[in-house]
């Protein structure tokens, strides 16, 4: 056997000074000679424990196995089968938390490097031009409607549509893929390839009607009235805040809607589109999630001389994926860590000028399992800031249960589901993703939405709930 490199093969990326000044993606992605050199690595295990840490099944041995043989084409398929949307997770799934975590290599040496290549293969077809579309079964004459066309929204069409089954994708807002659309910016997950994606959806037959809000324009009740089942995947966009003194002062914006404004309002594209968003020489972002490393480096791209991220745990503790916090190092993010601010001052004229903060120290764990911050007293100090980024968390919005009698709600207000079928409370209604579990990841809103399909194609054929 040839000798294994103990370490993945690179991806070139733009280096940190150029990269903040543009939103151009950061990682390049494998050529074809890289993603052979790094598939080589992967060992085709007779129990390949990857596959167990990828909530869609993606069949991993067998599309890095075509890949080291050199047939793409074959390797893309393979990956499409299971999985509707590969160039999105191939760049955002957390990797080293899920597949990269269980293989069997990574016990010695650094695992295969599984999410990019599935990059790979997704970008290789694109190159080549019009993407295969997998097959679909004969039509079942039944009709499903999917509230939202975010990750889980889009599985469900997809698994839906190829089980014969006529699909309406709902979207309240002008473009569809919900987060990977107005959340992650472009230099992380280019816009382009999120509509690819969707179009490949909508071209096996998935009808998407935007600009509809369910809950006002038409009600789930409507909904159960023309559609033999419906699905809710409309995510937990309503963001939190801290409910300190001074937090509605004028530029301090949450997460949602610096990202969006940046993002789907294109404000990145400015002078091509004059988006009204405030451009700080000073960010603060609160928090240290991937929202935050996201809002932090958008800052940087908007003209942020500084872009601080403050976070009342250390770095340990911190939930983005190592490698955004890596990026966002690299570009110059100032964290100040162990901090946490308890009031905004302001300029006198209703603008925010200073961030009042206290240090922290760590406890013991909490129910989260990480180490409680605790604050010291009299630690309060002062950092002066013009635009302040509050990205501590979301949840689902309620408009939804609030309009929809007989639907259970927890106590975040997550819809409540069975959660091997997404079932909710009323009959004939499913959900799935952030709107069921909170904020969490694109992949366990893909492996939801799939769980549901099953679930759904069942319910379609005998009836039974
Ligand atoms: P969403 O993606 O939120 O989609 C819901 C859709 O429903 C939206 O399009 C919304 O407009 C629509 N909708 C809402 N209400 C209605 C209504 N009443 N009627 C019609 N439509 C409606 N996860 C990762 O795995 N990796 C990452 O790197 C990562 N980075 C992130 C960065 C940011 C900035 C954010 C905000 C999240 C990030 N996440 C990441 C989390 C991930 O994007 C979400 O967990 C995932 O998108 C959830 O999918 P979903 O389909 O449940 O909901």
């Amino acid at each position: 056997m040839p000798k294994i490199s103990p370490t993945k093969t690179k991806m070139r990326e733009q280096p940190p000074k150029e990269r903040v000044r543009n939103n151009l993606e950061v990682p390049y992605g494998y050529n074809e000679e890289e993603a052979i050199t790094e598939a080589k690595r992967g060992l085709q295990c007779k129990k390949p424990l990857c596959v167990k840490g990828c909530p869609v099944e993606t069949d991993i041995p067998g599309f890095i196995d075509l890949i080291a043989q050199g047939d793409f084409q074959g390797s893309i398929r393979l990956l499409k089968g299971k999985n509707v949307l590969p160039a999105v997770c191939g760049r955002v799934c957390p990797q080293e938390e899920q597949c990269e975590k269980l293989c069997v290599l990574g016990k010695k040496m650094e695992p295969v490097a599984i999410g990019r290549l599935e990059r790979f293969a997704a970008d290789w077809e694109d190159q080549k031009g019009e993407a295969e579309l997998p097959p679909k079964k004969r039509s079942t004459g039944k009709k499903v409607a999917v509230v939202g066309s975010g990750p889980a929204g889009i599985t469900v069409a997809g698994d839906l549509i190829q089980m014969g089954h006529e699909v309406t994708m709902f979207e309240a807002l002008h473009e569809p893929g919900g987060v990977l659309i107005y959340g992650i910016p472009e230099f992380r997950l280019p816009k382009r390839i999120v509509a690819r994606e969707v179009e490949n959806v909508c071209r096996m037959g998935v009808k998407l009607l935007k600009n509809i809000v369910i809950g006002t324009s038409l009600t789930v009740d409507e909904l159960l009235d023309e559609y033999d089942g419906v699905f809710i995947g409309s995510g937990a966009g309503l963001p939190w805040f801290m409910d300190i003194p001074g937090e509605n002062l004028n530029n301090i914006y949450s997460a949602n809607e610096y990202l969006t404004r940046a993002n789907l309002m294109k404000a990145y594209r400015f002078p091509e589109y004059d988006t009204p968003i405030a451009r700080g020489k000073r960010v603060a972002t609160i928090g240290g999630g991937n929202v935050a490393m996201d809002s932090a480096r958008t800052a940087l791209r908007l003209g942020a001389k500084k872009s601080f991220i403050i976070y009342r745990r250390s770095r340990v503790e911190m939930p983005a994926r190592d490698e955004e916090i890596h990026h966002a190092e690299q570009e110059g993010v100032i964290f100040n860590l162990l901090t946490n601010p308890v009031a905004y001052h302001s300029t006198g004229s209703g603008w925010v000028k200073e961030m009042e903060c206290l240090r922290m120290k760590l406890g013991e764990p909490d129910a989260s399992g990480r180490r409680r911050p605790v604050p010291i007293e009299g630690s309060n100090f002062r950092i002066p800031v013009d635009v302040v980024v509050v990205s501590i968390g979301n949840s689902p919005n309620p408009l939804i249960p609030n309009t929809t009698p007989g639907l259970e709600t927890g106590k975040w207000g997550n819809i409540v589901i069975d959660e091997e079928t997404g079932k909710t409370s009323k009959r004939g209604v499913f959900a799935g993703g952030d709107v069921a579990t909170g904020a969490a990841t694109v992949i366990s809103a893909m492996g939801a939405g799939r769980k549901a399909a099953r679930a759904i194609h069942q319910y379609l054929k005998d009836g039974r709930w």
